[in-house]
């Protein structure tokens, strides 16, 4: 039986999908468009694609007419792109590792940035981080991400997928879990479900932290023992006198406190210092 992931691919390209760079291409032409109605991309708009790949997404929102620019670390696909979009004036592929890439060299207006991109799972959670660093030169992100992570996304106050990661995206923006995508459309398939999000970035936060570093750090030592009550994990940075001048119950799990909590708790040790 010859090996999906090595199988060449039948689009003029012959390009084999590379595993390193999580190259799971989509062919799904109802799913294809269904990413590009969520998206819907207007003329005037800023558009950013994450790893266009083969372009199954890029060639329809370069149809659009309107600026975009493509993030592509691949050489070869990179270099298939230029060609295929060298008379789109409105088109600039940046052979580039995203995770390296200046978002604010592309000189964005505030919040106008749409992001589009069906990411390398590998590198989901750094690339989600990297573009948070940008949050106020972003209007919207749609992404096709791990279905596993989205839920982690988008998970709310005692669900079993609260954590780390929906804290401190929620605390930048609205996460909304559009729909999920079977394995079947990729090529090669990839061995986990996937799902469509979308982020977009408050233009004031909700709840905003004095110090948003100290805020990850309690939420990353809340999470790092799990089953711990709060007032054991959090015990280096929080003394008892300092618990007490809040209406928080410290014997209750990392899973129970939200956001607000977080803030407040964060806001407790910034005033100490
Ligand atoms: N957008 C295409 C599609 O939907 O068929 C390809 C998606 S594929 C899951 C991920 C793409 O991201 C690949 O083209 C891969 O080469 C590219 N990629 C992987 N790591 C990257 C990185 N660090 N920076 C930019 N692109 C990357």
């Amino acid at each position: 039986m010859s090996n999906p992931s090595s199988r060449k691919l039948n689009n003029g390209l012959n390009h084999t999908p590379r595993k390193r760079f999580g190259q799971n291409f989509l062919h799904d032409q109802g799913i294809i468009q269904r990413i590009i109605d969520e998206v819907s991309p207007q003329p005037g708009q800023h558009l950013l694609e994450i790893g266009p790949g083969q372009g199954a997404l890029t060639s329809l929102l370069a149809a659009v007419g309107t600026r975009l620019d493509c993030v592509e670390l691949d050489r070869d696909l990179a270099a298939f792109l230029i060609a295929r979009h060298e008379n789109d004036a409105h088109v600039t592929i940046h052979q580039q590792d995203i995770l390296k890439f200046p978002i604010e060299s592309l000189d964005p207006a505030p919040h106008s940035l749409r992001v589009i991109g069906n990411l390398p799972y590998n590198i989901s959670t750094p690339v989600l981080f990297h573009l948070l660093q940008h949050h106020e030169l972003i209007d919207d992100m749609v992404f096709m991400l791990q279905l596993e992570v989205v839920q982690r996304m988008a998970a709310g106050v005692g669900d079993k997928n609260y954590g780390r990661l929906g804290l401190m995206l929620q605390y930048f923006c609205e996460i909304e879990h559009l729909f999920n995508v079977p394995s079947t459309a990729f090529t090669p398939q990839p061995k986990v479900s996937s799902a469509i999000v979308r982020l977009r970035p408050y233009r004031k936060l909700p709840i905003a932290a004095k110090d948003v570093s100290i805020l990850q750090n309690v939420i990353r030592t809340a999470f790092n023992q799990r089953r711990k009550t709060l007032r054991n994990s959090l015990k280096t940075l929080v003394s008892d006198e300092v618990f007490a001048t809040m209406s928080i119950n410290t014997s209750q799990r990392p899973e129970n406190l939200s956001l607000a909590d977080y803030v407040a708790i964060s806001d407790a040790i910034s005033s100490q210092a």
